[in-house]
């Protein structure tokens, strides 16, 4: 019954883009070391401390091992919940840390050094699968939230509308959605491409190009959440007589590890566009900003909590159990140097540092 801290959120800087170079803009970010972040520009100066701090120079490999991601993993097999969300305004390399730039590359696959806190975990769980032979069994969802809705980015053809329910013994879940069985980084990797609507993959999903998660994944949350069933006992792996009722002979842990790709939060401010373009705005508006909030509520000490307003949006009712209740969640703040983001890197920390103070009972 101990409680752990959300995070702690680990930062992310990326390094300047060719065309911010380009353009001239100037460095405002700057780590000094022992996890505190400056950032200084003409009327802004401020400091942020936080446990891990990820400089412009920091490889995919750093991140994973610096971030907490392998205990992460390690929980989720021990049957935790474990969430990873990457947060912070297009452009700041979330999918790019969860990812590695498999997702922007059309025509080969990441170089392996550049594979991102997805490949990697998935790595260490197959690499766990195999040792443990048929105890540990892997399977994966993934779904987006687009306009407030639901959708399987699994499922062939054109993307459908899944509904989310809430039951005593489940609390939120998503009914109907498609869960596939893999055994293999391949396996993974080419389901992932294939929900990226991604040319690598061995097509199927591209007819549906209009929906597919790229197009707007500015605009969408992305979940793919990984179902790590295990054994108990594990290793041995001594059938047992067949009168012998399963359930009771082999209790076994079911955990969870779910990877997050939150819209861009710049848009959040967004206002001012007409029809559909203002619908999708708002609704993002309202994930993020209950995320927001659920939050701050959260982060107050545990005696002075009021409830926490999960039901506000689909996204804070589907990480419900991980910011709440009995999960493990890791934040990855991602933000970039340049003088010309200044205000929103400004806010991506701010609420970094709100999402410290908030603890869990796993
Ligand atoms: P987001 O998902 O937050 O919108 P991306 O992950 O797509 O942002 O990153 C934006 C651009 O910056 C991409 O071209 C990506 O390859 C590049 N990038 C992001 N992070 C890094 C990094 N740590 N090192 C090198 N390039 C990066
Ligand atoms: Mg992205």
């Amino acid at each position: 019954n101990t409680s752990v801290s959300l995070s702690p959120p680990a930062i992310r800087v990326r390094p300047l883009t060719c065309a911010e170079t380009r353009r001239g803009d100037r460095r405002v970010v700057h780590s000094l070391g022992d996890g505190t972040i400056h950032v200084s520009a003409a009327r802004h100066d401020a400091t942020f401390g936080f446990s891990a701090v990820f400089d412009v120079g920091a490889s995919q490999e750093a991140v994973f091992e610096g971030s907490g991601m392998r205990q992460l993993v390690e929980l989720a097999i021990d049957g935790f919940s474990c969430t990873v969300f990457a947060f912070g305004q297009t452009g700041s390399g979330k999918t790019y840390t969860l990812m590695g730039p498999l997702a922007q590359s059309e025509t080969q696959p990441a170089a392996p050094g550049l594979l991102g806190l997805m490949q990697r975990s998935f790595a260490c769980l197959l690499e766990q699968s195999r040792t443990r032979g048929s105890d540990l069994a892997l399977s994966a969802s993934y779904l987006e939230i687009y306009n407030e809705q639901v959708r399987d980015l699994l499922s062939p053809g054109p993307p459908c509308t899944l509904p989310l329910r809430w039951s005593k013994t489940r609390g939120f879940y998503v009914e109907n959605q498609l869960s596939v069985d893999f055994e293999s980084l391949e396996a993974i990797a080419d389901l992932l491409l294939k929900a990226l609507d991604h040319p690598l993959a061995g097509s199927q999903r591209r007819q549906t190009s209009a929906h597919a998660l790229n197009r707007h994944s500015s605009r969408s949350h992305a979940l793919l959440t990984v179902h790590v069933r295990s054994r108990a006992g594990g290793g041995q792996s001594i059938t047992p007589p067949t009168w012998v009722p399963q359930p009771s002979a082999c209790p076994s842990k079911q955990g969870t590890l779910c990877f997050v790709d939150l819209a861009g939060s710049e848009r959040v401010k967004e206002t001012g566009s007409s029809g559909e373009l203002s619908v999708e705005a708002n609704n993002i508006n309202r994930s993020l900003l209950a995320l927001g909030h659920c939050i701050s509520l959260l982060a107050k000490p545990r005696g002075k909590r009021t409830h926490i307003p999960y039901r506000d949006s689909k996204l804070t009712r589907l990480l419900a159990r991980s910011l709440g209740g009995s999960g493990v969640t890791l934040m990855v703040a991602c933000i970039s140097p340049s003088s010309h983001c200044l205000s929103e890197t400004l806010s991506t920390l701010h609420y970094a540092s709100r999402a410290r103070r908030v603890t869990t009972r796993p």
